[in-house]
């Protein structure tokens, strides 16, 4: 007896060529975790729902176990995120979201929450200015840091609990220790300074919601940063590095 067909939802973060029309999707799935499927003759026009098994899209599938991979047998749009595959700068700024999820969700690994902010996450990407894009994918990063275990602290030394309160424009931080060191401590670790406005900026994005993101004024180079920080925060911490965020500090899309 074979398992019984399954519907679910998913995000779509990656397509592979399998041969001739089919592809394989890295999905993330509705419980946080990683599932990979098989969309035969997806690469073929006539495909009924091809179009809706693209980047971006958040989808309700209902999926055919299979040997190895299971086999998207019906696929419709939930959200497509449109705008988020047409215009090359939202589609670039948001692109990292989809990189570190494809680089750390694991199979049969749920991580509650993760879908929900994911689908949050890329609904305010899609609708807000490209200029805003960069601040949601750089909140997405340190959340999604959260929610994997490496929160960085940013307001309290991770030594000795003190606020941390800076006489200069830096704040010390280890990346591989857990966040912002005071003075005192800061003998007992390797720290890097980074500007005092980046980490503000890092520490307001990690903890507002993506509603208030959307509504805040932003300061692109600020962003940029921001950016730089959560690319070296998932480097140190979850061991990934990401190319589409190299790519947008050299496209000059921003
Ligand atoms: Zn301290």
């Amino acid at each position: 007896m074979g398992k019984p067909t399954y519907t679910c939802d998913v995000v779509v973060l990656r397509k592979k060529r399998l041969k001739e029309s089919d592809l394989i999707l890295d999905c993330l799935k509705d419980d946080g975790s990683r599932l990979d499927l098989v969309a035969r003759g997806a690469l073929k026009p006539t495909n009924p729902f091809a179009a809706r098994l693209d980047l971006f899209g958040a989808c309700r599938c209902i999926v055919a176990p299979g040997r190895s991979l299971d086999v998207v047998t019906e696929a419709r749009f939930v959200n497509a995120h449109e705008n988020l595959r047409t215009d090359i700068r939202q589609s670039a700024a948001a692109l990292p979201i989809l990189e570190a999820l494809d680089k750390t969700a694991q199979p049969d690994l749920p991580v509650p929450r993760l879908f929900e902010m994911t689908c949050t996450a890329l609904d305010h990407a899609a609708a807000v200015d490209a200029e805003r894009v960069p601040a949601v994918t750089v909140a997405f990063l340190l959340k999604l840091a959260a929610l994997l275990g490496f929160r960085p602290r940013l307001d309290e030394c991770i030594e000795c609990g003190r606020p941390v309160k800076s006489e200069q424009d830096w704040t010390r931080i280890s990346f591989l220790d857990g966040g912002a060191v005071c003075d005192s401590c800061a003998m007992h670790y390797e720290t890097v300074r980074i500007q005092e406005t980046t980490v503000a900026w890092a520490r307001f994005l990690l903890m507002s919601t993506f509603n208030d993101i959307a509504r805040t004024s932003i300061d692109v180079r600020a962003t940029f940063d921001a950016l730089d920080f959560a690319r070296r925060w998932l480097a140190a911490n979850a061991g990934v590095r990401l190319k589409s965020v190299d790519f947008l500090f050299s496209s000059g899309l921003f």
